[in-house]
């Protein structure tokens, strides 16, 4: 029972390192948040070495009986925080979730449709290097000029390839997606709904984005980005559907379950229950609003940056880069100079490299988490907005970020 500095002072170090580097710098990484200590508690319990293959009360191993209390809790939980009739919490990430979803859907060489990776959609979408692009025929739609999903393509490519599956859902797009013209356009051509809502469950949770649960046969979710939990993921569906997606879980995909996550995820569907998480996440959004006009303003725009759709409802913004001397590459280069983390990002028809880029998404979910408000988010939208600005003096800038990193500790009590 030796504890970790001591048995692994290198391991140690860099979880202390880390530690730090969240402390002290702001998070603006659109699909990070920091759990509660309650949740990483959870997670790093007892539990962790547990082998409960099967779902709660039809386990293949014995000694079950507190890992299914868990279990079922995080079930009962998920349900009732999504209003869905069934609940898989088994997936490890959200990758493994909608890999089983879509395996219980259709077929390998089936057709489905999915949001371009280059236009927000993400890898699991049907990216030609994922599972989902060698094992599936597919055909992406896109956003249009104003950055906006474009329906009539939607409606267009469904009636020409009559996919199994359409897929509603995106990892970079500031704007909620029509879910009911989906649903209207999925019947007439007879294909499963599947929403993948990884990003925005959050908001869903706190009831301030449309709940995709009321349309889609199947929805997928991670539960660390803007629900703030533990690295993990989870299926809701149809009750017809249940059979077919536990199977494509275990054993379809999966061995022994993470009953650790599973206890952290039931921690954070409780915390997401909560008025103060309803609270955070209209922060989060007002957060997003308030950098959008920020860089939107004539002081940096006369720099060619620019925000795709002209603005956000959700709790990222999408930064235009591609009239801008900077790249993508180097304004995240500039923000991490000063403290702050986001990432670069390809955006729609992006003349650069894909490792360079001429985007940055930018989120609020983990500052919102800090306990930031509207008066330190202007402030923060601030500085983004002056270091993306040719001449802008790091130095400066850094203390600004120090300052709002320092009212607004994270973890006090862990050292
Ligand atoms: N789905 C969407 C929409 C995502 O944005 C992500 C993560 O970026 C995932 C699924 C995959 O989640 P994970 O990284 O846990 O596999």
């Amino acid at each position: 029972n030796t504890p970790l500095h001591e048995l692994d002072p290198d391991v140690a170090a860099a979880v202390d390192a880390e530690l730090h580097r969240q402390q002290s710098t702001l998070e603006m990484i659109a699909s990070e948040n920091f759990a509660p200590v309650a949740v990483m508690e959870a997670q790093g319990s007892v539990l962790t070495n547990k082998y409960a293959e099967g779902y709660p009360g039809r386990r293949y191993y014995g000694g079950c009986e507190h890992v299914d209390v868990a279990e079922q809790i995080a079930i009962d939980r998920v349900k009732e925080l999504f209003g869905a009739e069934y609940a898989n919490v088994q997936p490890h990430s959200g990758a493994s979730a909608n890999q089983a979803a879509l395996f219980a859907m259709a077929q390998p060489g089936d057709t489905i449709l999915g949001l371009d990776l280059a236009h927000g959609g993400h890898l699991t979408h049907g990216m030609r290097l994922n599972f989902s692009g060698k094992q599936f025929n597919v055909v992406a739609y896109h956003v249009d000029e104003a950055g906006l999903v474009d329906m009539a393509e939607v409606e267009r490519l469904a009636k020409e390839h009559r996919p199994k599956v359409i897929i509603a859902g995106w990892s970079a797009y500031p704007r909620r997606l029509d879910f009911a013209e989906f649903r209207r356009i999925a019947d007439e051509v007879e294909a499963y709904l599947w929403v993948d809502m990884a990003h925005f469950a959050g908001l869903v949770a706190a009831g301030l984005h449309p709940n995709p649960v009321e349309y889609a046969d199947v929805v997928t979710s991670t539960t660390h980005k803007t629900l703030g939990g533990p690295r993990g993921g989870i299926i809701l569906a149809k009750k017809e559907f249940a059979k077919k997606l536990n199977s494509s879980v275990f054993p379809g995909f999966q061995g022994g379950p993470l009953e650790h996550v599973i206890a952290a995820k039931a921690v954070s569907f409780k915390v997401a229950a909560s008025e103060d998480f309803k609270e955070r996440q209209q922060r989060t959004i007002e957060g997003a609003r308030l950098l959008a006009e920020r860089l939107t303003q004539t002081d940096v725009a006369e720099h060619g940056v620019s925000v795709l759709s002209g603005g956000t409802d959700v709790h990222l913004v999408l930064v235009d880069l591609r009239n801008s001397e900077l790249d993508g590459q180097q304004a995240e280069d500039r923000l991490h100079e000063v403290g702050i983390t986001v990432n670069r990002n390809a955006i729609p028809n992006d003349p650069r490299p894909p490792m360079v880029t001429s985007g940055l998404r930018i989120g609020t979910p983990a500052l919102a988490t800090r306990g930031f408000g509207a008066e330190d988010f202007a402030e923060v939208a601030d500085v983004i907005a002056e270091t993306l600005k040719p001449g802008f003096d790091a130095e400066a800038l850094k203390a600004r970020v120090t300052a709002l990193a320092e009212k607004h500790p994270l973890y006090p009590g862990l050292k």
